[in-house]
């Protein structure tokens, strides 16, 4: 075996080179295949055969493959497991490769195309209820800026923010990849490294107006620095990715921080908005409220129940279109039939403009838009309109001349390859139809040709057919191939089979050059049809991609309403001073799992003013306190967003930021310290939230001792009473918090009802006023399961307990008299000197070094250092 590689390896390994970071798709006849590691990584994802082929340093190449055909497929599942795929192609035909260099020369080949998880197109590809989306993120002076957007759709969107509000910012985003400067600090681990050069502000506004083919920018918004340096890092990495080719891009639409409620990610994934703990959108809240008919507009639901907004107008022009739709329900029903058999044209286009359309996707945008107009015209017939469809309407016309187009030009229902023609419709182009009638006259010819072939032979048997290599021929069965072997028999022999001799005739050679030459020009004339046909998209791109976003927000409206009137939801108060008045109140995710048990949900009031804005919920385990907790947050999170809430009523202050917090030992799945977890969660609860702010609190301080437990829950309630001043629910099983009740006088008493009914626990869901009386624990664990013997033990220790508790005064005992929370500090100074007063009057001399040890013990004791 010889040292030096083959040709091809040579040519692999450059290409390889320039893909370090991706699986290589090198592209052979009908097959990507893969070499070395890449063949093992991806022969292992896949749970496809590992080959071998040729050898390389003394050493078989591992290799596999996937044919080019279902390549999709498989490229699908490799970015879904995390890898990135640089797909190199054939960019000369074996002919042309001939004419260059000899009959031995290689193919040329070169990398088309990256394909990352942030970068995809394909509907294969591509979940149609999900937003795909690749950000940038980059720091300029003291600002992150990130530049996000989904090229699927085109959508693109500019902002900064502080370093530490970066998490919260990527949270609500849900980037599917993030590209970084290499080396950059703020940026989250997994983002992917490229050049610090490409994201320089100069050259992001620069691409930027090159795109977008404008002077300045000003006509879309303000940016700044960072968010300009960071489109300049987007843009960069899409060139790199595609090669140069750059996707569809829409105009960047600045995004403010305050125009939206703001949330961080640990609350997006305590509320689990868009998916559920699990981690799927199984039980999520968007899960229990989609009703969309449509892809694109189940995206844009997700976009607004992950950015809800902040402005009341906004808010308040929603929620007109969604009941002006729920109370009209024939209106929604016809609608919504409509919606449905809408193609996805947001993402057609995408892939028109990327260069990777079909002719199916021109066939989409063709039945899409003209929907669209119907869409309008049924609009257009009613009266009294809400405000924002009337703005709406307008996005959903105008493609008369594009759709006229390509009504003409496309057949009824254009295939997705391009390779066979055939999409063009009849009448079009009478060239293309002259050159399709003389394939099908010789088409015709040739069927006429083996009726004359085999009366003159007089082999019944004889066949004309076809294939990709011979094209054209004549076969007959072995036993009659001497009989047109004869030199004057008018045949010439091409190939002889096992059970079959096929031959060629000159009649029959004409008529197949007529067809292949017919067909190649009509293949050549449909190609530049379709050409033509996408500059016009292209050039229509934005008009387009506006029509498909009006429809997204109608579909969601309507969805809206829909899932409103299912469960008779009702139409939310938005009001400026802060409360939060709800009655009868659900949790949608939980009344749907009750549901599907044949379980009733009990709805419950919410009902915090200023002057009782932080309510102590109390009670039994299981009793409902965290639903009560979230379902609140969510009604206000869906209100926000400009929809219906599931309750009888609701009247909400705007809220500005969102937040919520489960105490620790509900996570301890996730592995880290979550006592650390949850007081990093807390501290930013306590610097964050404001007078406006909503925020539950579901156990915090049950991830360490009952004592420092007891005391940081309490302390963090006297906190947000005094310092925050925000709407607050706070769940906990301590019952010496309700002591609080005494020094803070904006706070209440709440608990979840429940009763022992002939030594059973009955938990009744129910909210109501004051402490809870205890907190049955036994009795839950009875309700678990939990066997007599030990429930019987653990009742023993709990009378001794509850003995010493009523002896000294309990947990709690001498926190009556603690001064609030501002006067802390100076308590805490106050029990300094004391030691060190101790310390003063102590004679040392005196002790016995037993005697020494024992104070030892009993003034680090008073220190509260104990441990
Ligand atoms: P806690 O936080 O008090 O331990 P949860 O809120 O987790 O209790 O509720 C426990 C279970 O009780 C829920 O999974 C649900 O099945 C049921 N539940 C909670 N709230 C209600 C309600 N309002 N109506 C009916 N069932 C409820």
């Amino acid at each position: 075996m010889s040292a030096t590689p083959s040709p091809m390896m040579v040519q692999y390994l450059a290409l390889k080179a320039q893909a370090a970071d991706c699986l290589l798709f090198y592209r052979m006849g009908d097959f990507f295949e893969l070499f070395f590691d890449d063949a093992r990584q991806a022969a292992q994802v896949l749970d496809i055969a590992l080959t071998s082929r040729g050898e390389h340093d003394g050493a078989p190449i591992p290799m596999c493959g996937v044919p080019v055909h279902s390549a999709e497929g498989y490229l699908a599942r490799l970015i879904k497991a995390g890898c990135r795929v640089a797909i190199a192609e054939q960019v000369e035909t074996p002919e042309q490769a001939k004419k260059r260099g000899g009959s031995k020369a290689l193919v040329a080949r070169d990398i088309v195309r990256f394909v990352t998880a942030g970068t995809l197109t394909e509907e294969a590809l591509l979940e149609p209820r999900r937003a795909n989306v690749l950000a940038a993120v980059c720091e300029v002076r003291g600002s992150v800026g990130i530049a996000a957007c989904d090229i699927s759709t085109g959508r693109m969107e500019l902002e900064e923010c502080a370093p530490d509000r970066l998490a919260a910012a990527l949270a609500r985003i849900g980037a599917s990849e993030i590209v970084a400067p290499e080396g950059s600090a703020e940026a989250p681990d997994d983002a992917i490294p490229r050049p610090p050069r490409d994201f320089s502000s100069d050259s992001g506004e620069t691409r930027l107006k090159a795109v977008h083919g404008v002077a300045t920018l000003d006509g879309f918004g303000m940016f700044g620095r960072a968010a300009l340096a960071a489109a300049g890092g987007l843009v960069a990495y899409l060139d790199h990715v595609g090669r140069g080719a750059l996707p569809l891009l829409l105009p960047p639409v600045a995004r403010s921080g305050e125009a939206h409620l703001a949330m961080d990610e640990a609350t997006r994934a305590s509320l689990e908005i868009l998916a559920s703990s699990q981690g799927g959108r199984r039980g999520s809240l968007i899960d229990a409220i989609d009703r969309c008919v449509t892809g694109a507009g189940a995206r844009q639901l997700a976009d607004d129940l992950s950015a809800p907004l902040t402005d009341t107008a906004r808010i308040v022009e929603r929620l007109e279109l969604v009941q002006w739709l729920h109370d009209d329900a024939l209106l929604r029903d016809d609608l919504r039939r409509v919606l449905r058999a809408l193609p996805d044209i947001g993402r057609a286009l995408g892939r028109v403009v990327a260069g990777r359309g079909s002719p199916r996707d021109l066939g989409q945008l063709r039945d899409g838009l003209s929907e669209a107009r119907r869409v309008h015209d049924h609009f257009a017939r009613q009266a009294a309109r809400p405000a924002l469809l009337d703005a709406l309407l307008p996005g959903l016309t105008g493609h008369g001349a594009l759709t006229d187009l390509y009504d003409r030009a496309l057949v009824p229902a254009p295939p997705t390859e391009r390779g066979q023609g055939g999409y063009i419709a009849e009448g079009y182009d009478a060239a293309l139809d002259a050159l399709r009638q003389t394939s099908g006259h010789a088409r015709r010819a040739i069927a006429a040709l083996e009726a004359k072939y085999r009366d003159e032979t007089g082999i019944p048997a004889l066949k004309i057919r076809h294939n990709g290599v011979l094209g054209y021929f004549v076969e007959v069965p072995a036993k009659h191939g001497d009989r047109l072997m004869a030199p004057d028999s008018g045949f010439t022999h091409r190939q002889t089979m096992a059970g079959a001799v096929r031959f060629n005739a000159l009649a029959l050679h004409e008529e197949a050059s007529r067809i292949a030459e017919a067909g190649g020009h009509a293949l050549a004339a449909e190609e530049a049809h379709f050409e033509e046909l996408v500059a016009a998209a292209v050039e229509a791109r934005h008009t387009i991609a506006a029509t498909a976003q009006a429809l997204a927000r109608i579909d969601v409206s309507a969805g809206q309403a829909e899932r409103a009137a299912e469960s008779g939801w009702a139409l939310p108060v938005i009001v400026d001073e802060p409360c939060l008045d709800i009655v009868g109140g659900r949790h949608p995710v939980v009344e749907n799992a009750l549901g599907a048990r044949g379980e009733r949900f009990v709805a419950n009031d919410c009902r915090l003013v200023p002057a009782d804005r932080l309510w102590l919920i109390g009670g039994p385990n299981m009793g409902g306190k965290s639903t009560f907790l979230r379902q609140n947050a969510l009604i206000v999170l869906l209100a926000q967003a400009g929809g219906f809430v599931p309750a009888q009523a609701a009247r909400i202050g705007l809220v500005d930021r969102l937040f919520s917090r489960v105490g620790a030992s509900d996570n301890l799945a996730r592995g880290r310290s979550t006592f650390m977890v949850e007081m990093v969660e807390t501290a930013a609860i306590l610097s964050q939230a404001t007078e406006r702010s909503f925020v539950i609190l579901d156990e915090v301080g049950r991830g360490t001792s009952t004592y420092d437990g007891l005391a940081l829950a309490w302390a963090v309630v006297e906190a947000v009473h005094e310092s925050n001043r925000c709407r607050c629910l706070f769940a906990t099983h301590y019952h010496e918090l309700s002591r609080l009740a005494e020094s803070c006088d904006a706070l209440s008493l709440h608990h979840v009802r429940a009763r022992e009914w002939k030594g059973d626990l009955v938990l009744l869901h129910e909210l109501a006023e004051g402490p809870a009386d205890r907190s049955y624990g036994l009795a839950v664990a009875r309700l678990a399961g939990v066997s007599a013997p030990v429930l019987a033990r653990a009742k023993a220790v709990l009378d001794r307990l509850e003995k010493g508790r009523a002896e000294t005064g309990g947990l709690a005992a001498g926190l009556g008299d603690l001064p609030l929370f501002a006067a802390a500090f100076k308590a805490e100074e106050e029990q300094c000197d004391t030691l060190r007063d101790q310390l003063r009057d102590l004679d040392i001399d005196a002790l016995s070094p037993r005697e020494a040890l024992d104070l030892l013990y009993q003034l680090k004791l008073e220190a509260g250092t104990d441990r």
